[in-house]
């Protein structure tokens, strides 16, 4: 566990969530199948952790992070490792960002995170929750502390656009996700369908199916073109999430709630620019779907621009340290568009260090 600690603040949360590209990246998958790095990892996580030794130096100043994501709480954790004071500021009333209330408690158990945000927080960062900053504020920020770490992740729905969007029974994916996890879930009639391929589209409908009982999910390509991560769909089957493949929505039906779904068949064309197939819709090949519920799980945003804008940048662009500005980092979905948790961690890291490097440490 000690090794593990070492380079990896959130090791009960990564053996439960991470994606695992190292096990696909190993030498050994080209004969024989990886060893399973991402189980061993969260068995280990369940062992007992060193006591956190104080840093062999404290600098002069603080760093504020903005949002306490993994991208945020990584970056704390390297920063005060190297000796830096640091105060996490987060909008919400809990710590975590989506592992919190985005991943669901039936992949990521609330105590994984529980005993990762302890661990870090026992380096001494402080935590301030129920902060929404303002750019106006990062600005004055920036004027008091050795730097300020944007992570605020990529917290906005994406959405649709589709007709019959405003339909009572209609939900946005990341708005339904949140709600669940904070124990407020909206009535939901079956049948409800859920749009989408992603991880986001598979934890709605597995959210949903613990509300009521008939959930399809609808998506305009094949299984094997899904972005989800292939446990994951193969969790939802075994929960009984049925799949529709192939259709793409075309309008929301309903007087003032929803009655259905149109959705147009669709077909396999040339490679797009993202090396899979585009599926092109077939005319005349519409057909309704009955739904007492629609959840449009197409996503996220980032509010890079509006970031961008308020602190009178040109744009969020950070090298690849995450230095946006002197004094000014980005880290995690806000830098990178929605990626994962790894990724969120490994930019939190880089630019803790490189900040600890900035100040001479
Ligand atoms: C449903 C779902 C399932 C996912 N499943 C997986 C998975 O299984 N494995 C995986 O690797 N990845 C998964 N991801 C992606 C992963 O969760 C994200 O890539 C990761 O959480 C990004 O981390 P972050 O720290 O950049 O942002 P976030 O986790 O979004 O955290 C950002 C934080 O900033 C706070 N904040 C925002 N604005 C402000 C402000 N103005 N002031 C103060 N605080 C602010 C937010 O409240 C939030 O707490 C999933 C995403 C979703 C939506």
């Amino acid at each position: 566990m000690a090794v593990i600690l070492e380079h990896n603040p959130l090791p009960a949360v990564l053996g439960h969530v991470c994606h695992h590209p190292c096990q696909e990246a190993c030498l050994a998958a080209a004969v024989q199948a990886p060893p399973a790095i991402h189980e061993l990892k969260r068995f280990a996580a369940l062992g007992q952790r060193p006591p956190v030794a104080p840093p062999s130096r404290r600098l002069a100043g603080r760093v504020a992070v903005v949002g306490s994501g993994p991208a945020g709480l990584a970056a704390a954790w390297a920063l005060a490792r190297g000796g830096l004071g640091v105060t996490i500021y987060e909008a919400e009333d809990r710590a975590g960002g989506l592992l919190a209330w985005g991943i669901p408690p039936f992949r990521l158990p609330p105590a994984a995170l529980k005993a990762d945000l302890d661990y870090i927080l026992a380096h001494g960062v402080k935590l301030e929750l129920n902060r929404r900053l303002t750019p106006g504020q990062v600005r004055e920020m920036r004027r008091k502390h050795v730097a300020v770490v944007l992570a605020c992740g990529a917290p906005q729905a994406r959405r649709a656009g589709l007709p019959g969007a405003g339909l009572g029974g209609v939900h946005l994916g990341l708005d339904f996700v949140k709600a669940c996890a904070l124990g407020r879930p909206p009535d939901l009639r079956p049948p409800v369908l859920v749009v989408g391929g992603g991880n986001l589209a598979l934890d709605a409908a597995r959210w949903a199916l613990r509300l009521a009982q008939d959930v399809t999910l609808v998506y305009r390509r094949d299984q094997e073109h899904m972005p989800a991560y292939a446990e994951e769909i193969a969790q939802a089957r075994a929960e009984g999430v049925e799949m529709l493949f192939r259709a793409q929505p075309v309008a929301i039906e309903g007087q003032t709630r929803v009655r259905g779904l149109r959705v147009v068949a669709t077909a396999p064309g040339a490679l797009g620019s993202d090396g899979r197939p585009v599926f092109a819709p077939l005319a005349g090949q519409e057909r309704l779907l009955p739904a007492g519920a629609v959840i449009l799980a197409l996503g996220q945003e980032s509010q890079a621009q509006a970031w961008a804008a308020g602190l009178g940048l040109e744009s969020l662009s950070p090298d690849g340290q995450g230095l946006l500005a002197p004094g000014l980092h980005a880290a995690g979905d806000l830098a990178s568009g929605p990626a994962t948790v790894v990724e969120a961690v490994a930019s939190g890291i880089r630019c803790g260090q490189a900040i600890l490097a900035e100040v001479g440490a």
